[in-house]
């Protein structure tokens, strides 16, 4: 199903990138993950702290101190609207601090260093310069590459197979219901078609919901439509059809299947071709606790949607995207956000539970190839430790000032007062997580950001995870 045209474009895609290329070495960073991980918080903080000098231990180039200069530098892609970093900092900073708007559609911000390579040479052959192109896009739009391999009958019978199992029957009904009442072989109706393209985003807008918390939804613009939310492009469905039917001229099936041929040609090609298959390195953060606190379902969702997402970077032998998507891709990071949520002594579990997911999808995604991280992260660190006593017993609790209306129990939270939070413990053994039983077990407020007074920001590891992702680039 891949054309001449997009060999093209791949192709003048990776000369302009060449081009630039002999001129000044980039990396291409994808920032990615699914709504409300923290990917605004991640990428604002990792600018921050580099413009900045923040204090990086781990981070090479910057705890040697042979980062020289670091500024920003109108990106390289005129199709790609710029991060609003100074929108975002703003937030962050102001007198009523909060957390910044968070990604809706994709993004990029060029950050340019000098530095000093390492090595007696080097030294004394003076500076070197690198771009790090940071591209920041929702992780619901990966989930549609299978979408490139399927025809709209196929995609239907799939999407309605699985909308027919716990849990996601009981939040499919309505949609069901008008499914049962349509005929796709019968002539279309445009009110037919939009008010099935309501229901069906209606349903999978409630797998998201907080209950349930499901994470693989496709199509991915239908959960993050960016700039296409009310485009005729959106305006299909799944329809109650075998995997080989056939729609007669004029149907509603066949207006369906044109309108999702338009949506894979349109919307999703370009994105896979023009922008992912272009990214060198990867950071995928997840909402791991999020998950956890919702149980098994939400685990074993989770794990689909990260088995989906690390499809895209598959790069076996017989796989018909290997040749064009994620071949550059040599390091990808899953990193379990928001780690500041839970006290230190959990953050191993917490490494290991993401890992264990990881490991699961890697093997149900057949990959193969770029190395491999796994992090717990806080990009940007809203508490601090503490150890309470309560009957005799020391509780490892978190501190910070709880964002106004949150609750716990029967207290709620003015937005101004500290308090301490025992969030509960992960249990020691990955597997449990997958089995359930946490449900509710784990207490989690939102805190506001951190109080800098123009200072860094505190974080957990984000030094480690630069390090990692691009500390081989400063070399
Ligand atoms: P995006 O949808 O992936 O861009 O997610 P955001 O970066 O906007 O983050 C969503 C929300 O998660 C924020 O509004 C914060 O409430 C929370 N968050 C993100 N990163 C952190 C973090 O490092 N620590 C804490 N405590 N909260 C975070």
């Amino acid at each position: 199903r891949t054309s001449l045209i997009d060999s093209a474009r791949i192709a003048a895609g990776g000369l302009k990138d060449f081009a630039s290329g002999l001129a000044t070495p980039t990396v291409r960073l994808g920032v990615t993950g699914l709504a409300r991980a923290g990917k605004t918080v991640f990428i604002t903080a990792l600018v921050h702290a580099l413009l900045n000098q923040t204090r990086l231990p781990l981070f090479d180039a910057q705890a040697q101190g042979r980062i020289s200069r670091a500024y920003l530098e109108p990106q390289p892609d005129d199709d790609l609207p710029r991060f609003a970093y100074e929108d975002h900092l703003a937030a962050l900073t102001a007198e009523d601090r909060r957390w910044p708007e968070s990604t809706r559609r994709i993004s990029q911000l060029r950050l340019t260093l000098d530095y000093t390579p390492q090595g007696f040479i080097a030294r004394n052959f003076g500076r070197d310069r690198v771009h790090i192109d940071i591209v920041d896009y929702p992780g619901e739009w990966l989930l549609d590459l299978p979408l490139l391999g399927l025809s709209y009958q196929e995609w239907s019978a799939e999407t309605l197979a699985s909308s027919r199992v716990s849990p996601r029957l009981a939040l499919a009904r309505d949609w069901h219901s008008l499914l049962a009442a349509l005929d796709p072989m019968k002539p279309a109706d445009e009110q037919q078609a939009v008010k099935a393209a309501e229901l069906f985003t209606s349903y999978l807008a409630r797998g998201r919901g907080t209950d349930v918390s499901l994470s693989a939804l496709p199509p991915g613009r239908f959960l993050m439509p960016g700039d296409l939310a009310g485009s005729p492009l959106l305006t299909f469905a799944p329809l109650d059809v075998t995997a080989d039917a056939s729609f007669p001229r004029g149907s509603l099936g066949a207006l369906m299947a044109r309108r999702y041929d338009s949506y894979v040609a349109k919307v999703v090609k370009p994105f896979f071709f023009g922008h992912f298959a272009r990214l060198d390195r990867q950071i995928i953060l997840v909402d791991a606790l999020t998950a956890l606190n919702a149980g098994a379902d939400a685990m074993r969702d989770l794990q689909k949607a990260l088995a989906d997402v690390l499809a895209a970077f598959r790069q076996g032998a017989n796989s018909w995207a290997s040749a064009l998507v994620g071949r550059r891709i040599d390091r990808i990071v899953f990193a379990a956000a928001k780690a500041d949520l839970i006290h230190h002594t959990s953050h191993d579990r917490l490494e290991a539970i993401l890992g264990l997911i990881v490991k699961d999808a890697a093997a149900r995604a057949e990959y193969s190839g770029a190395d491999i991280d796994i992090a717990a992260l806080a990009a940007i660190r809203a508490t601090r430790e503490a150890t309470l006593r309560q009957k005799g017993e020391d509780l490892p609790c978190i501190v910070g000032i709880p964002q106004r209306g949150e609750t716990i129990g029967t207290e709620t939270f003015d937005g101004e007062t500290e308090a301490a939070i025992f969030p509960g413990d992960l249990p020691a053994n990955p597997e449990e997580a997958l089995r359930g039983g946490l449900e509710g077990a784990l207490r989690f407020v939102k805190f506001r950001p951190p109080l800098t007074a123009g200072r860094s920001f505190p974080h957990i590891r984000l030094d480690r995870t630069l390090e990692f992702l691009l500390g081989d680039r400063f070399r």
